[in-house]
């Protein structure tokens, strides 16, 4: 039924459960994929944005860090995380996954582009993310469901 799944991730246990969920939807649909994305947000900091894949391995080098390598470095451990993350819990599924990490202003922003550049058909994510509020819905759940037109489920 949906091709082209899209799981924003965090880092939260939400955004795990998010992932099984999204795994267990599509079964064994060969052809469907399953998107993880983490949205990076440095709206604050000015500077160019950098293609997550360009840059090289920034926390061996001797000289002082710069914006490039700062945001290089911070790339490489939300990748190196997400990379773990889905081999725990990918276990044998067979659809395919496709991880990445994007630099944005927003979360929400950043996950309403991802949906329509992607042609996502449904979006499974977190009630809750790493936000230490209680609540019933996290700022990035209810922004994603104001912002995008497809089916959201959030799972706790
Ligand atoms: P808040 O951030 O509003 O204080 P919270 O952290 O509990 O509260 P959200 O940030 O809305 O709640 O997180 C809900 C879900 O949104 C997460 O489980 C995850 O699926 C997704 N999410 C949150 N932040 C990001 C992000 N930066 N990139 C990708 N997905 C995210
Ligand atoms: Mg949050
Ligand atoms: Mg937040």
């Amino acid at each position: 039924l949906f091709k082209n799944v899209l799981v924003p991730y965090d880092e939260s246990e939400h955004a795990v459960s998010a992932l099984h969920v999204a795994l267990g939807m599509v079964g064994d649909d060969a052809e469907a994929q399953v998107h993880v994305v983490t949205v990076v947000s440095i709206g604050a900091i000015p500077g160019p944005s950098i293609d997550s894949d360009s840059f090289g391995d920034p926390l061996s080098s001797t000289t002082p860090l710069e914006y490039d390598s700062v945001m290089g470095a911070l790339l490489h451990r939300v990748r190196a995380d997400m990379e773990g993350m889905i081999n725990d819990a990918k276990d044998g599924a067979s659809c395919k996954i496709v991880s990445t990490a994007i630099i944005a202003g927003s979360p929400v922003e950043g996950i309403a582009e991802y949906v329509t550049n992607h042609d996502i058909d449904l979006v499974v994510m977190g009630r809750r993310g790493l936000g230490a509020l209680r609540g019933m819905l996290g700022s990035v759940s209810f922004g994603v469901l104001r912002s995008v037109d497809v089916p959201v489920l959030t799972v706790k």
